[in-house]
């Protein structure tokens, strides 16, 4: 068995075709007529532009308009006249126009690779598929036809450029397996897309494999077997057809409402990073915005950003949703997330530190930028206001005074806003926790962030891997803590959700359901699964669970009996 990247979910069993790279060395020479030189440069960059915007049509029509928009940004990118003037000045100064292709694009793709954030690393992936595109074209190397492959291929290839990906019949490719890519690249993202089985950056394979060897790829494990014996073939031929039936199983979740077993409506949200996942949100079946983490827009530029930026972003995610609910989180930084031009002090606990609501309050003028914007935002569609970690009254009350300030003023400037704009807080401190019954009183709805909840009940760093033992909602501390809050929550009459990952968790799903939670916000991949879960619980069974898991004093046992009862 050989492991590698679970890119892609699923099981394939079939035959393969390597894809064996093509040859693209080239002698660099000097070229004495610089001006036909560039005539042929320029005519490989024409050929170039037209392949890949046949290509954009073609994924755009068999898989995406999103997924087309890895074409469109090649095709973005060579229109750059940064890129293709480097290259003429090479060839100007008497460099081949493979020379200048190579070189060019490796500066870049050294430039981009060495970089933290992975879309800027992603860019050099990029340059690197459009370096051999040009080549190929100037060298006049024909492309592999992945279109003509049989049914119940395997292809295996050192890595799968876009370009490659957009020739695949779905129909006839059960499975990917390449040496390079990670689940953020172009061939893991295609290939999801396409719902084929993939498992990337598997050392060595095409030199394993030859044509026509059997592989079993399981694209949930990042599992490959080479020419496996009958019982482990017969052991995946199950594993896959028990897939295949789950899925069509979730799919009959979709459009559906999230309804318990004996008939309880409850909502089914998802947490959003940026104003674009308000689309995934949609795409799968989502119903409202439970979680939206506003940290992104102060993340990704080096300086604030304006009332106007933010207020744009929440209106794109707002108007996204058509309606739907759109619950925005005040900017929630400190602890594990630097905005290294905020200049915050280094400390000794930043978990415990000068972060969230506590610096929104001390810099009101930030803090006023960020909910005038979200203000703003109200006026095109139903937002509401979401507080990250509250320990005290006093902090909710005075969030509601900055509101109520920011709407005079936007009153008075006569821009129009959702005048009930509610204010909720989210329930993710032991300190929120003991005081749900007050906070109930002050804040219009409550949202459980299970993630620091966690993090703050257990005492446990939630990224320090030598406590990570500790670091469970199945915890007792934490489930009597969730239950308190909910019953203050519904006691007080306020809805209550929970956005940390626990509302996910199938085996946490029936002790919400008794719990009383109103609410399950989950990435949105998840939902149909959190659908399904809730589908099969009545309240009665799910009280009769929670009733003995909360008679068990510890961590394993409720796992335990929690996983006995999914059965
Ligand atoms: C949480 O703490 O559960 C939560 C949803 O917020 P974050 O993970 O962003 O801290
Ligand atoms: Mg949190």
């Amino acid at each position: 068995m050989y492991k590698g990247i679970e890119a892609s979910r699923g099981i394939g069993i079939g035959s393969i075709c390597l894809i064996v790279e093509r040859d693209l060395s080239f002698e660099s020479k000097h070229i004495d007529d610089t001006e036909a030189e560039k005539a042929r440069f320029n005519a490989a960059i024409e050929k170039f532009k037209a392949e890949t915007a046949e290509m954009a049509e073609n994924i755009r029509k068999n898989i995406g308009p999103k997924e087309a928009e890895i074409m469109e940004g090649h095709l973005a990118m060579i229109a750059d006249p940064t890129m293709a003037g480097e290259m003429n000045k090479m060839i100007d100064a008497g460099q081949c126009a493979e020379a200048a292709v190579t070189a060019v694009c490796d500066m870049f793709i050294g430039m981009f690779s060495k970089m933290e954030d992975d879309m800027m690393r992603q860019r050099a992936s990029d340059i690197s598929d459009i370096k051999i595109s040009l080549l190929k074209i100037l060298l006049g190397v024909e492309d592999v036809d992945i279109s003509k492959v049989a049914p119940g291929t395997v292809l295996v290839a050192h890595d799968l450029t876009p370009s490659m990906t957009s020739q695949i019949v779905k129909e006839n490719v059960v499975g990917i397996i390449t040496e390079v890519g990670g689940k953020t690249s172009h061939s893991a993202i295609l290939a999801r897309a396409l719902e084929i089985p993939a498992v990337l950056s598997v050392p060595g394979i095409t030199e394993i494999v030859k044509d026509k060897d059997t592989a079993i790829v399981d694209g949930t494990e990042g599992d490959v077997y080479i020419n496996p014996d009958g019982e482990v073939v017969s052991k995946y031929v199950i594993k896959r057809e028990e897939f295949i039936r789950a899925q069509a199983e979730l799919k009959n979740f979709f459009g559906k409402e999230t309804v318990t077993a004996d008939g309880n409506k409850v909502e089914l949200f998802c947490n959003i990073g940026t104003p674009k996942d308000a689309k995934k949100a949609i795409e799968c079946d989502g119903e409202g915005i439970g979680l939206f983490r506003s940290e992104f827009l102060f993340m990704d530029k080096p300086h604030l950003p304006t009332e106007d930026e933010q207020f744009e972003a929440y209106k794109e995610a707002v108007e996204t949703m058509g309606g739907r609910t759109v619950i925005i989180r005040t900017l929630d930084i400190g602890g594990d997330k630097d905005i290294p031009y905020l200049g915050l002090e280094k400390e000794e606990n930043p978990f415990l530190g000068y972060r969230a609501v506590r610096y929104c309050l001390a810099n009101t003028d930030i803090y006023k930028t960020q909910l005038r914007g979200i203000i703003r935002a109200s006026a095109f569609g139903k937002v509401k206001i979401m507080v990250p970690l509250v320990t005290c009254v006093d902090e909710v009350r005075a969030v509601k005074a900055l509101v109520e300030e920011c709407k005079n003023e936007l009153k008075s400037e006569g821009v129009s806003f959702d005048d009930k704009i509610e204010v909720g807080c989210m329930v993710e401190t032991a300190a929120a926790s003991l005081i749900a019954d007050m906070l109930a009183k002050e804040a219009d709805f409550f949202s459980i962030g299970t993630n620091d909840l966690t993090q703050y009940t257990m005492s446990v760093d939630r990224g320090n891997a030598n406590v990570a033992y500790l670091y469970s909602a199945f915890q007792p501390a934490v489930l009597r803590s969730i239950k308190n809050i909910i019953a203050a929550g519904n006691a007080a009459g306020i809805p209550v959700g929970m956005c940390g990952e626990a509302a996910a968790d199938p085996l946490m799903i029936p002790l919400l359901m008794s719990f009383g939670l109103d609410e399950y916000s989950v990435n949105p991949v998840l939902v149909l699964t959190a659908r399904s879960i809730i589908s099969k619980w009545t309240k009665a069974e799910a009280d009769a669970l929670a009733e003995k898991v909360l008679s068990l004093s510890t961590e394993k046992e409720i796992v335990a009996a929690l996983k006995e009862a999914a059965k």
